[in-house]
Order: C-alpha cells, then sequence, then structure tokens
C-alpha cells in the first residue's frame, strides 16, 4: 500500500538514513521498519547520498513499468508477437526487464536476485522476480505502490523451466554461433550465470556485450553466484558503482537491506529466537557449520576445526577442566548461535560447556535453532527456517562461517560483518590453519570470470583492479570486493 503521509511519522533512524521509502504501510511488514537498534550495533555502512536517490528513481521505474501497467503490457505483447530476429529495428519501448528465476538453495538465491537487482540499477531495467517457488512467503514486496513478482502469465512461463546452455536465445550461445549482431538481436535473451558457464555467459556485463545486450527488452537470468564483483570490470558501470558504493564492500550489505525484509511470518521466528536466546547475553557468537562432503552429516574433523578455529582467535575460552575459576566474580554470559543441518555440532560444544567453567570465567550458552538433516529448498516452512537463521546470524557480534557457503556469505555481508572463513577441508583432517579472517564484508563470487573485459582480456580477474581480488577461502580464484 501506499500511503504518503507516512512521511512524519516514519522516523529517519528507521529508514536506515533515507536507504528506505517512507511509502509502506508499516504492519503489512513489520521488519521494514523495525528499530534495529533493538537487536544490532549501528552499521558504519551508511548510504550514499547518489544511492538514495538512484533508488527513489528506481522505484519510480517499476510502478511505471511494472506488471498491470500499459506499459507491461505492450512489452509482453511485444515479446510474443516478434519471435524473428529483426527485433533491434523495432523501436523498443521505454521499458526494459529483467527476470529473475529462483533456482538453487535461499543462499544462492539472495545473492543472486541481489546480483541481477543491481544491475537492473546500472542499466535501467525493471527486476520482476520468478513467483513458482515459496519468495513472497519468506519477503515482502520491496518497491512501492507495485509488485516485483513475475505474473503468473508471463507468456514465457512455461518455457523457462527448459533454458540452458543449449537453448538458442541463450547469450554465450548466439555469441558462439555468430547469431547475435548489433542488427540481429531477439526480444528475449537468457543469461546463464551457474557454475558451468562459459566465459562467454560469464561475461554479460562488458562494454562490447552492453551494446548487444542493451537493445533487448526482456532477459532472463538463471543464476547461483554473485556476479556483483565482476561488474566492476566495465569501466561505464564502475564509474556508477564508485558514486554508489563508496565503500566498496558495502554492496551486498546495502542492497540486502534495501530489497530483503522478511515476512511478518518470518520476522516472528527471528525475534522470538532472538529475544528467547541470544537478547540478554552480553555477547553472541555465530558459527555457521556446512558441510559441502555428500550426505556427510557430523564429521569429527569438522569439529575439530571449529573448536581450533575458534580457540586459537579467541572466540571461545579453553575448556579448563581443572582449571580454578573465582566462582564470586560476575560471570560474564556468550550466547553461542550454531546453526547447521545436523544438531550433533551444537550438542557437542553444549556438552563441552556445560560441565565445566571455562577459563576466563565466562559462561557459554549454545543454542541451535534447527537441525534439518537435508536440504529441502521450496518446502515453505524449511526455507522460512533457513531465513531465520541466516538473519539471527547476522545480529551476532562476531561470525565463523564455512568457506564457500552462499548461506554463510549471505548471514556475515548483511550483518555487515567480517567473518572467520573456515577452511573447506581436503580429506578427514583438519585445515591448517583452519580458519581465516576476512578483511572484507563482502560475498565471494564463486565461479568468476578468469580474466578482465575487453582491454583487459588476458589479465588475471583478480589482478584487474586494485580492490576485487580473489576470495580469502577460494584459493587463487573467485572475486571479491574489498
Ligand atoms: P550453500 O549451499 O551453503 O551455498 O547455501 P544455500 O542456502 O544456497 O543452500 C543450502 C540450503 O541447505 C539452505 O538454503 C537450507 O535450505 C539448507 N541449509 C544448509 N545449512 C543450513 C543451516 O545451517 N540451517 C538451516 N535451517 N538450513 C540449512
Amino acid at each position: 500500500t501506499i500511503n504518503g503521509s507516512k512521511e512524519s511519522k516514519t522516523p529517519q533512524d528507521k529508514l536506515l538514513g533515507g536507504l528506505l521509502t517512507p511509502d509502506f504501510d508499516e504492519r503489512s511488514c513489520v521488519s521494514r521498519y523495525y528499530k534495529s537498534s533493538l537487536y544490532r550495533k549501528p552499521s558504519p555502512y551508511k548510504p550514499s547520498e547518489y544511492l538514495i536517490s538512484k533508488l527513489r528513481s528506481y522505484e519510480k521505474l517499476h510502478k511505471r513499468c511494472g506488471p498491470g501497467t500499459q506499459a507491461y503490457k505492450e512489452a509482453t505483447k511485444n515479446l510474443i508477437g516478434h519471435n524473428d530476429k529483426n527485433y533491434a529495428n523495432e523501436t523498443v519501448g521505454e521499458c526494459k526487464y529483467i527476470v529473475w528465476v529462483a533456482v538453487y538453495g535461499l543462499g544462492n538465491r539472495i545473492l543472486t536476485l541481489a546480483s541481477v537487482f543491481l544491475y537492473a540499477l546500472l542499466t535501467d531495467r525493471v527486476v520482476l522476480v520468478d513467483q513458482s517457488k515459496d519468495i513472497s512467503d519468506l519477503f515482502c514486496e520491496p518497491f512501492p505502490g507495485t509488485s516485483w513478482l513475475l505474473p503468473r502469465d508471463f507468456p514465457l512461463t512455461r518455457q523457462i523451466d527448459g533454458y540452458n546452455k543449449g537453448y538458442s536465445r541463450c547469450y554465450g550461445t548466439m555469441l558462439n554461433n555468430h547469431a547475435i549482431s548489433a542488427n540481429s538481436t531477439p526480444p528475449h535473451l537468457y543469461l546463464h550465470i551457474l557454475h558451468d558457464s562459459r566465459d562467454e555467459d560469464k561475461m554479460f556485463f562488458c562494454p562490447k556485450d552492453q551494446t548487444l545486450i542493451d537493445k533487448v527488452p526482456w532477459l532472463i537470468v538463471k543464476a547461483n553466484v554473485y556476479f556483483v564483483p565482476s561488474l566492476w570490470f566495465n569501466p561505464a558501470f564502475q564509474t556508477e558503482l564508485v558514486k554508489l558504493f563508496p565503500r566498496k564492500e558495502a554492496v551486498f550489505h546495502l542492497l540486502a537491506k534495501y530489497i530483503y525484509h522478511p515476512t511478518n511470518e518470518v520476522w516472528g521466528m527471528i525475534t522470538s529466537y532472538y529475544k528467547a536466546h541470544l537478547a540478554r547475553a552480553d555477547e553472541r557468537l555465530g558459527i555457521q557449520i556446512r558441510v559441502f562432503s555428500g550426505g556427510a552429516g557430523y564429521l569429527k574433523n569438522v569439529m575439530d576445526q571449529v573448536l581450533s578455529c575458534t580457540q586459537r582467535e579467541k572466540l571461545l575460552p579453553q575448556v579448563a577442566g581443572t582449571q580454578e575459576v573465582n566462582v564470586t566474580q560476575s560471570k560474564k554470559v556468550k550466547a553461542v548461535l550454531v546453526t547447521s543441518l545436523y544438531p550433533e555440532y551444537s550438542d557437542r560444544l553444549r556438552n563441552m560447556f556445560s560441565k565445566k567453567d571455562s577459563s576466563r570465567g565466562e559462561v557459554i550458552k549454545v543454542y541451535q535453532p534447527s537441525g534439518e538433516r537435508y536440504q529441502q529448498t521450496d518446502k515453505k516452512i524449511h526455507d522460512q527456517k533457513a531465513l531465520t537463521e541466516m538473519y539471527l546470524l547476522s545480529l551476532t557480534d562476531n561470525v565463523v562461517t564455512s568457506a564457500r557457503s552462499t548461506f554463510g556469505y549471505v548471514a556475515h555481508s548483511l550483518g555487515g560483518l567480517k567473518p572467520w572463513l573456515l577452511y573447506q577441508p581436503r580429506d578427514a583432517s583438519v585445515p591448517d590453519p583452519p580458519c581465516v579472517r576476512s578483511t572484507s564484508i563482502e560475498p565471494c563470487h564463486l565461479t568468476s570470470p578468469s580474466h578482465g573485459c575487453d582491454a583487459d582480456w588476458g589479465t588475471d580477474s583478480g589482478k584487474v583492479l586494485p580492490f576485487v581480488k580473489h576470495c580469502e577461502d577460494r584459493d587463487n580464484d573467485g572475486l571479491k570486493l574489498f
């Protein structure tokens, strides 16, 4: 709902320094304007004036072009009407779109939708979101007076499932087949930005590619990686991005705070858990344990790695055993929030710290909200639990996350936290060192292009720009903003 008169009632701090529009009804989505000081320290990452004005004009564009408008009707009509290759000769209406398709786990989805939204901001496109999965059980509408959900009767709905690298309108495939050029552009293109993408697919953002893609009214994207770091390789985008995000490492943090507002149902889960277990602690530590080796469950080396990392980095005390503890001194309570598919990790930790006083005289309380055992993406309550846990982790003071996990990336970046990243074990032993402290709050682009754009072709992608480097948890691979 739109309510122009809300402005005076919604205080600036609830609008996160102007990042959020006041034009929403508060009760329909309590998390949007929640008093963040109740749950976390103030974020040092403030939105730039330029970002704020860009978001306000995006909101207008979305309202003008979104579902239900005349412009949307025209655009979808053109989509069916011109299945030949002469689309470049037609006039493109004032609205261009990018459709985000929900694929892979929730962490992947949250990272890719934010990436697609940023690309839309840079290219004046309207983002529409595939609603065939449970996105609206997880997040509120982010743009006032309109909807970001792709209407169910969108003409290509039934085909989208089958889009892949082999699809004739897949951008990389068209490039390879010389099927796209300045005077032959199709009415829609499919962008394939997945782990098995070719550089031709991944580098759709380069200047040469953009001259072709920019003419196409509809883009449909399947992605499972956070491709924001590579967008900076396009000099024109970079000029904009520097103005939008003077602090480069805050891109996801700010975008996520702008677009992702958990629904009232999920917000209830987050706040009730927080109040019951985390609110009263003196300090909060989050530990996210993701095991990638197939069907593994509880692994002793992973447990040992978590202990080794947290004790080495003084996040958790040594278990004292026989050490003397002055019981009269007032003890600090540290709440440890463990998230994992497997409950055994927190059971072990809890046992360790419940029996004995720790050497520093802290009381360690261990919690794990769920232990789902296996991934059940697209099951509503399972995904709601996953979102709840990512969010709860983001509300901790320090966080330890598993390398390569988009679940962990969302959690620390949303929280503005520099995580300790647990290296992925190569075998049944504990990696040495067990973890590394990240120097950036940004997520990693896991399967990044191997080199830079046009002029930087041939330059290792981690060496093109001083602030876009390989990820600490990826061994000379991946890209991350610092
Ligand atoms: P990634 O695979 O670690 O990159 O993260 P994703 O979020 O994309 O996919 C993993 C999925 O497995 C999550 O979305 C959840 O459905 C489930 N999952 C993994 N770890 C946890 C966890 O700690 N808690 C909960 N509730 N679910 C988890």
